[in-house]
């Protein structure tokens, strides 16, 4: 008995290592705040792209050991290895992709929910943590007009709302192995890959997916919709599913949500609508209208990691009817016998398939407590804003655009007499800003032509950034041009 309590005391001081005293403590947060506030202050003069990558050669000499390292030298590493090769979300010269940013008061929330470490799965166990986010969803469903009967989820992005969303319609449809090849999934060639992601997952590639039409504009033709469904209908096909976009992530348009909700009630389909990017943008009083008829459908995911400027880890899913999410997730377990079953609220963990969950709602509401909501909504607005800007100038510049941007992307490209030559010259002209600035641009590749994207997300790029971006997509143009005479001659 004595050997044993002799083992347990020895092991006690070393396992206590993990808890800081009040003077390691101190020094951490120090240490800890010093490097986040050399990293928002120097984030100006960053470039959004590093492109040495041998640097993260360094972490082969960090082997997870027994014994410890300083903190110092743990975030001197990660400067060096991680903050500094590759694309860079939080710089405001990331134009590229869909740009992060991550707001700072949102990386407190992160800091405070993991000290404080609340289970954030049940309302038993988390009821504070477990209301808030229910008031988050609750806000969401309310920004999109969804009835009392909506809820939600709060997930660790898109893909995982998507996949949440796909799955709780196979579920409400009643998919299964008696009728999964006869069924019919409607998308778009504009559908972000995500999705076919989350219908493999779950089995649904044994569907049928159509591919419906899209006009000038990039958006889903609702005529070539109705048509499929009615031909597939007659065939005795099971159609179950159609996806919208509200803003694609290649060019930001917006589907036409209220025409294909009408389609989507004739014909008793599932209507799922992916705003990852987009959804944000109903918060401007002008771009509302794009929108219309967004509560009409069954389910809808936004990105808070992307047009709320969070930090990447925030997806949100919403469900018109909570009964279809219940459905599929509820679960009663032996063990969790004391949480009790009639409570107040409904639990994350019955309406998305986490249970242990860390308190992620947090990283969204104290940022718009602390900020209020006026700020990021005039972000969004300044952001589209910018965009309708740079669509105007980047045209006396002599390249050819796209449509109209609607959200906050814009596609452009410069003409030369070869559509060949051409993409080859576009794809250059990425590369060389991305080597020769601190822009970062990403390019996409729409029916065989090669289009630069410009994507105006994050919270920090301004006017002055876009202006100075105009001016280097300028130089590096004629340069490349002179390069291309001078190899001719
Ligand atoms: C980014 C994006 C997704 C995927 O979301 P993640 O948060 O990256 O998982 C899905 N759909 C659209 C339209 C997106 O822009």
């Amino acid at each position: 008995m004595d050997s044993l309590k002799e083992r347990i005391v020895r092991l006690e001081s070393s396992a206590n290592r993990l808890e800081p005293d009040k003077d390691q403590l101190e020094s951490w947060n120090r240490s800890a705040t010093s490097y986040g506030s050399s990293f928002i202050q120097t984030i100006q003069e960053q470039a959004a792209f590093g492109a040495d990558y041998s640097v993260i050669d360094q972490l082969d000499h960090f082997p997870i050991q027994a014994t410890g390292r300083s903190l110092e030298e743990l975030i001197r590493t990660l400067q060096e290895t991680v903050d500094t090769p590759g694309v860079r979300p939080a710089m405001p010269g990331h134009l590229g992709y869909i740009p992060g940013g991550g707001v700072y008061s949102s990386a407190l929330a992160d800091y405070i929910s993991a000290f404080t470490d609340h289970f954030a799965g049940m309302y038993f166990a988390g009821p504070g943590a477990v209301k808030i986010e229910n008031q988050l969803i609750k806000w969401m469903c309310d920004l999109i007009g969804y009835p009392q009967t909506a809820f939600g989820n709060l997930p660790s992005g898109g893909s995982i709302a998507n996949l949440t969303a796909i799955a709780t319609a196979r579920h409400a449809k009643a998919v299964n192995s008696t009728n999964v090849r006869r069924s019919v999934v409607y998308m778009t060639k504009q559908t972000h890959h995500c999705v076919h992601k989350a219908l493999r997952i779950l089995g649904l590639d044994e569907c049928v997916w159509r591919d419906v039409g899209i006009d000038e504009d990039f958006k889903m033709n609702v005529e070539d919709l109705g048509a499929q469904l009615q031909a597939d209908r007659e065939e005795g096909l099971n159609p179950f599913l159609i996806v919208a976009s509200a803003g694609t992530t290649d060019v930001g348009s917006v589907d036409p949500i209220d025409a294909i909700a009408a389609v989507a009630e004739q014909y008793q389909c599932w209507f799922h609508i992916d705003a990852a990017y987009g959804g944000f943008f109903i918060l401007v009083d002008e771009l509302k209208p794009l929108f219309k008829g967004i509560e009409r459908a069954d389910s809808v995911v936004m990105d808070p990691h992307k047009t709320l400027f969070l930090p990447y880890g925030s997806g949100a899913l919403l469900v018109k009817d909570r009964s279809a999410l219940l459905n599929l997730h509820r679960y009663q377990a032996n063990y969790l016998q004391d949480a009790g079953d009639r409570n107040p609220y409904i639990s994350p963990a019955e309406a998305g398939p986490e249970l242990t969950k860390h308190f992620r709602g947090l990283r969204m509401w104290l940022p718009l407590q602390l900020h209020g909501l006026a700020p990021f909504t005039a972000c969004l607005e300044e952001k589209w804003l910018l965009t309708l800007y740079f669509y105007q100038r980047v045209q006396d510049l002599g390249f050819l655009v796209g449509p109209k941007p609607e959200l906050s992307v814009c596609i452009y490209r410069y003409e030369l007499d070869k559509q060949e030559q051409a993409n080859t010259f576009n794809l250059d002209l990425s590369h060389r800003i991305r080597e020769n600035s601190t822009y970062f641009i990403s390019t996409t590749t729409i029916a065989g032509v090669v289009w630069l994207r410009l994507a105006v997300a994050n919270f920090r790029t301004h006017l002055s950034h876009i202006d100075e971006y105009l001016e280097v997509l300028q130089q590096e143009v004629q340069q490349l041009l002179a390069s291309q005479c001078s190899v001719k001659i």
